[in-house]
């Protein structure tokens, strides 16, 4: 079956058409400025040449049109007609507490995502056009929404509560979520398949570090703590957002600054991170390496903050699973950064681990970074997120 997976942002939309079958992509492209000026759409087909096209999308449901356009062009579409294409999984930020699994979408589900919103202002609405938009062009054609939150649904109240007080959590489920989910469950399945173990059987950290960047603790096939929290501006220090942080330093900055509340989380979501941190060199971990490697100061001490980050978390998480098997490195900077993995492993010594330096110089393929001696296993896992959602959306309609 082809399956269409989306994944909607306010003004912009990811797509992939996937062969069930071959697992295997067989178109795929992305629509940016969509209600902006100047809205381009790229559309790849597998084997073919990219395109890159500027046209007027003023609206979600025409950047979908568009695409289901691209897909059934008669010279370089894959498929004939829009009946060739069997389901929809549509990538959504926050299911709250209401969704711990991937699920048909019904006019009632969108009503339950939709209670979402206020957990994730910036991301549900949008991811709601997309199905709207969807809805409207592809009429029967059952659609399936895949949470990044809903793997981290197995976490104990004991990791997701804040010591904050019990009646925020009764009245507006202010509790811990976890982002990326889709990521490190496929990473995580991925590396107990890789290696021939029972996930169900393995103590797993996986350190997913792209632009968003978050931690997972995957005990015997069930995530028990996470690094991103209420939303994804917890935990490790990502590209322009800050991770954790002493609460009280957004009076302090408001006060110093004179910001308003939400001019200071702009900042925390924008403007810190690496990309902050190193004086403005840049989000982009390349970046960050050539100016390190050109003797900036600001640049060394960003990696080193941001690994000893990394390395920080691996440790909480052995220590709340009394033990590690493997750690996963994902995403952009952990499948290409060989840098950031080794000065991540020189904490890890107690661990036993040795990297063996010949396998971390290695790119795109699931493999095995230490040495056989090593006590604990380290693997590069390249995620395949729009994957795991397609294997999703087959296994329910
Ligand atoms: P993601 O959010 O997973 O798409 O990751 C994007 C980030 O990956 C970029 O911002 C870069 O910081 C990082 N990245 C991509 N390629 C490389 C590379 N070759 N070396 C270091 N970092 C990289």
């Amino acid at each position: 079956m082809n399956i269409l997976v989306i994944n909607c942002g306010s003004s912009s939309l990811k797509f992939q058409l996937i062969d069930s079958d071959t697992e295997n992509w067989i178109a795929k492209g992305l629509c940016e400025r969509i209600g902006i000026d100047g809205s381009v759409i790229s559309y790849t087909p597998a084997g073919g040449e990219k395109e890159v096209k500027e046209t007027p999308m003023p609206d979600h449901t025409e950047a979908i049109r568009l695409v289901l356009e691209a897909l059934t062009n008669p010279s370089t579409g894959v498929v004939k007609d829009l009946k060739e294409i069997g389901a929809v999984g549509h990538r959504i930020v926050h299911g709250g507490e209401k969704f711990a699994s991937s699920t048909i979408i019904t006019d009632e589900v969108i009503e339950a995502i939709r209670e979402c919103n206020d957990l994730a202002p910036l991301h549900n609405p949008a991811n709601l056009i997309g199905i709207d938009a969807c809805r409207k062009l592809m009429g029967d054609t059952p659609m399936v929404a895949v949470f990044d939150t809903a793997f981290h649904q197995t976490m104990p109240p004991k990791a997701y509560m804040y010591g904050l007080p019990y009646a925020y959590y009764e009245k507006y489920k202010v509790r811990r979520y976890g982002f990326h989910g889709t990521s490190h469950s496929y990473v995580s399945h991925r590396a107990a398949e890789k290696l021939g173990v029972d996930f169900d059987q393995q103590k797993i950290i996986v350190c997913h570090l792209g632009n968003g960047a978050s931690v997972s603790a995957v005990l015997n096939g069930k995530c028990v703590d996470t690094s991103m929290g209420l939303t994804p501006l917890e935990g490790l220090i990502m590209g322009t957002r800050s991770g954790d942080l002493d609460p009280a330093i957004l009076e302090f900055l408001a006060n110093k600054e004179n910001m308003t509340l939400s001019e200071v989380m702009n900042v925390l979501n924008k403007k810190s991170g690496v990309y902050g941190l190193s004086g403005d060199i840049s989000s982009d971990f390349r970046d960050l390496e050539k100016a390190h490697n050109e003797g900036n100061k600001k640049a060394t001490m960003t990696l080193e903050a941001f690994c000893y980050r990394v390395a920080k978390y691996i440790g909480a998480y052995v220590a709340a699973m009394n033990g590690v098997d493997v750690i996963c490195f994902t995403a952009g900077v952990g499948e290409n950064a060989p840098l950031v993995r080794s000065w991540v492993c020189e904490y890890l010594g107690y661990l036993g681990i040795t990297l063996d330096d010949t396998a971390n110089n290695k790119r795109g393929e699931d493999i095995v970074i230490t040495t056989p001696e090593s006590r604990t296993k380290v693997m590069v896992i390249p995620t395949n997120e729009e994957l795991a959602i397609a294997r999703e959306t087959l296994a329910l309609v």
